[in-house]
């Protein structure tokens, strides 16, 4: 293949990244976005093996085939309450390759660009640097998220002192790989920047893991793009800055919603601070009922605002859902969802679990649009959600969650929560709007007590 057509292939393979991008931002076009990009991918994985290295395509088809067995294997069984960690495991491989492909192009001096370039190695030294940081923090978040190790922040004596050695030792063995050229220094770089990304993830816990994800996603993409300018693949910049600038807002935007800086994410628990609180289960007396009870609240009410959260998806309890809804629609009340952006444990898991149960777009309600909607409101139904209708957010300073912006629950009429206990949320902390007089809890499985309502709704 010449290089007008292995330029004009790429040029095409980038626009459909960027179109599907765009498809990504609305649930509604998202799918066809999702479609777009991977025929992107398939082109340029086409067009690299074509015009690069067509002598080892059967081993690249070998190759594309175990991945691809193994990763369609992981992406269909994967629930969706797991879709963090596995975003995790892709940050880590996507690092993992770039900085490998670093390694081997100074080992093997092949690069298409001067090896012996200052600037080139400089970049290959913050490729293996950024990829493997990318890769170690990407484990251990895995490792945080599956609660094979504790989600708890972990430090350990002198680990400030630890961290400093190992920032002042990556930048040393960096400097010594830019300018010596050094294959081993840059062994070394990645075994010191592995340690560094363990150092990295180690002191963040609880519901700031997500947001390290994202950040991590974001690294992959920069290790992405420094690894095209390795290669000399403008493919591979243009893919992987698309996905470091996008994972960069993600997580300010995550960062954001949920009121932290990254600074206090990343070095909080450095300076003291934990993002978990007691996972202690109270014992304070509650008002709880039955299905019947909290069918008649629902039935004659005029208007009930749905708040969704992590629960909804443990319990895959879309559906049931959707049914409650149509039921009580059906009674002429008015029923809207309202989506905080961090329910659930990844960006837009409300939306998704949503649509899948094709309940309607537009009702389902940004936080800020919804939020004066509660004093108007009935009954609000609040679906396996604790932290992100805790008014502790407003109201406790010191509290990991203070200054996260919430749904305004506690303002409508009467509130009723459906949960299996009085455990706390990811956040660990008590959630003073349960022990609250016009709080009613359904105790059970989302899933169960949704179709014991629809029943009861029924009957009435
Ligand atoms: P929470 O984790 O606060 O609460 C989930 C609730 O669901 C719990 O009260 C739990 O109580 C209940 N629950 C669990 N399983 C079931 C079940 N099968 N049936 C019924 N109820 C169930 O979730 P939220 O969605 O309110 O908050 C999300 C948290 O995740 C926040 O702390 C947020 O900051 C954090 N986070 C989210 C991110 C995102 O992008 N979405 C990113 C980063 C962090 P019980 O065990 O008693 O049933």
């Amino acid at each position: 293949m010449n290089e007008t057509w292995t330029a004009l292939l790429y040029l095409v393979a980038a626009v459909c990244f960027i179109i599907a991008l765009k498809g990504l931002s609305s649930p509604k076009s998202a799918r066809r976005g999702n479609v777009i990009g991977a025929a992107g991918a398939l082109v340029a994985v086409l067009v690299v093996f074509a015009h690069e290295r067509p002598d080892r395509l059967v081993l690249v088809l070998l190759a594309i085939a175990i991945g691809g067995a193994i990763g369609t294997v992981a992406a269909r069984r994967v629930a969706m309450t797991a879709m963090p960690q596995m975003v995790a495991l892709f940050n880590g491989v996507g690092g993992a390759a770039g900085a490998l492909v670093a390694l081997l192009e100074l080992a093997e001096g092949t690069g298409d660009g001067d090896m012996g370039g200052v600037a080139h190695l400089a970049v290959t030294a913050f490729t293996i640097l950024i990829g493997s940081i990318t890769f170690s923090g990407s484990v251990l978040t895995f490792a945080k998220l599956q609660e094979l190790v504790t989600g708890r922040p972990m430090i350990f004596p002198g680990m400030r002192w630890v961290a400093v050695a190992a920032v002042a030792g990556s930048l040393a063995t960096g400097i010594w790989v830019t300018f010596g050229g050094s294959v081993v220094g840059a062994v070394l770089l990645a075994v010191l920047t592995l340690g560094l990304g363990l150092l990295l993830v180690l002191p963040v816990g609880g519901a700031d893991v997500p947001i390290v994800i994202s950040l991590l996603n974001a690294f992959s993409g920069i290790t992405v793009a420094a690894s095209g300018y390795v290669l000399s693949n403008v493919l591979l910049i243009v893919a992987g800055t698309l996905v470091g600038a996008s994972g960069t807002l993600l997580t300010k935007m995550m960062a954001d919603a949920m009121g932290r800086s990254l600074v206090n994410i990343m070095f909080g628990a450095f300076a003291g601070g934990s993002t978990l609180g007691s996972t202690a289960e109270s014992n304070r007396p509650v008002r709880s009922a039955g299905p019947q009870d909290v069918a008649i609240l629902l039935a004659y009410a005029r208007k009930v605002i749905v708040a969704p959260g992590y629960g909804l998806a443990v319990a895959q309890a879309q559906h049931t859902l959707r049914d409650l809804a149509d039921e009580l629609e059906r009674r002429g009340i008015e029923v809207v969802y309202a989506i905080h952006p961090v329910a659930g444990r990844m960006p837009g898991h409300m939306n998704v679990l949503l649509a899948e149960a094709d309940v309607p777009y537009e009702k389902l309600k940004e936080m800020v649009e919804v939020n004066p909607e509660f004093r108007t409101t009935d009954v609000a139904l609040v679906v396996g959600a604790n932290d992100v209708v805790n008014p502790a957010a407003h109201a406790v300073p010191g509290s990991p969650i203070y200054g996260m912006p919430i749904l305004d629950v506690e303002h409508a009429e009467s509130i009723v929560f459906l949960k299996r206990s009085m455990r706390p949320g990811f956040a660990g902390i008590e959630n003073e709007l349960l022990f609250d007089p016009k709080t009613t809890l359904l105790f059970g499985d989302a899933k169960d007590s949704l179709g014991k309502l629809v029943a009861a709704v029924k009957g009435l």
